[in-house]
């Protein structure tokens, strides 16, 4: 498919703008965090190189060493060191966390597809090509769904309940963000590397920027080398991560809450005021019933103060973060004919 003649073209329709999306993808960058990950190494390079081959177009694949403490950097090197290797080594100084190690990946990219996949080969690498096939279908996010997925109960309970509140939040169906292993159209990835925040969930960012996506079913397999690197605390982390990545919808929610408890406290302290009235001071437990109203009153004053503080924080959060307001993916314009002065004889 020759895309370049569209360009070009005096009168541009729309039909030449959705053909353009979905432009060959020449490149395939495959990024993978590694984090101590020495014994699934040798069969992850070994597994996505040969899924890679079978796309018959160009490709890498950066493996991005988080400060492992074990051989796993050393490993990197040797493997992008090796004579026409497609591997392509990044090492952090330190462990930064999976979704910075990403983060740190796509800023080396050179393709025009982007997967992401875990280095513990519980996402089989052999479901690349459909991930490129869906892309090439012109989805510029391809999102996956594990079946059977091979993990806690605890953490399916868990990513299940996550799901839907994202779901709720922000009314994309996809069924299943905790899968990484995924494929960005170049633009999204450019569109999240201008996201400043420190911590981040790149699924979510991702969709933040995508104007078609869509999930596929895939293969998930159990973790066959070493244990999962995310303990209980960690999890919690990602979570928040997660969350305030999605939405300000919890400040929100303190403003909200804390109006409905502020009129709620208020409008009974008023009732107890006027049953005070008019059954006396022996109804109202001798002045105690009064405190109960005055304590009502300033504990509704202060949730109100609590949620104009949320909607402020709130605020700010959006602003510190500066992710970019927009991105544009591509502007056209009519070629430059001979100007004025070239016509001159
Ligand atoms: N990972 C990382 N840095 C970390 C933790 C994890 O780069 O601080 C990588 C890890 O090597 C793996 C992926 O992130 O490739 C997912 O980690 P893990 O399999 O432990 O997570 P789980 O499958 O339990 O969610
Ligand atoms: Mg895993």
């Amino acid at each position: 498919m020759t895309t370049q003649p569209a360009l070009l073209r005096h009168s541009i329709n729309w039909q030449d703008v959705e053909m353009f999306d979905v432009t060959q993808i020449k490149k395939v960058s495959v990024v993978i965090p590694v984090y101590n990950e020495q014994e699934s190494l040798p069969e992850l390079i070994r597994r996505t190189d040969a899924a890679c081959a079978l796309l018959h177009r160009d490709y890498e694949i950066l493996l991005v060493d988080d400060g492992s403490s074990d051989n796993s950097a050393r490993m990197l090197c040797d493997a992008a060191d090796m004579p026409g290797s497609h591997v392509v080594a990044v090492l952090l100084n330190r462990n930064y966390g999976q979704h910075s190690a990403i983060m740190a990946g796509f800023s080396h990219v050179t393709g025009d597809l982007i997967i992401t996949l875990d280095a513990d080969l519980q996402n089989p690498p052999e479901e690349i090509p459909r991930l490129v096939e869906k892309a090439e279908e012109g989805y510029d996010v391809v999102g996956t769904v594990r079946q059977n997925r091979q993990d806690t109960l605890f953490r399916k309970t868990a990513s299940k309940m996550i799901n839907r509140l994202i779901q709720r939040t922000t009314g994309k169906a996809m069924g299943d963000y905790g899968c990484m292993l995924r494929a960005y159209r170049r633009h999204i990835v450019d569109a999240m590397l201008n996201c400043h925040e420190r911590s981040t969930f790149i699924p979510i960012l991702a969709n933040t920027f995508a104007r078609r996506a869509i999930e596929i079913p895939v293969h998930h397999a159990e973790r066959e080398f070493g244990d999962s690197k995310y303990s209980f605390m960690r999890l919690i982390n990602l979570m928040y991560d997660l969350v305030t990545c999605l939405t300000t919808t919890p400040l929100r929610l303190l403003s909200v809450v804390g109006s409905v408890i502020a009129l709620l406290g208020f409008g009974f302290s008023v009732l107890l005021v006027l049953l005070r009235l008019m059954f006396g001071p022996q109804w109202a437990a001798e002045g105690v019933f009064m405190l109960f109203a005055v304590l009502f009153m300033f504990i509704g004053a202060q949730f109100v103060g609590m949620g104009l503080l949320g909607e402020y924080i709130g605020r700010i959060y959006n602003d510190v973060r500066a992710r970019p307001r927009y991105f544009i993916q591509r502007v056209i314009r009519q070629p430059e004919t001979a100007t004025d002065e070239e016509n001159q004889p």
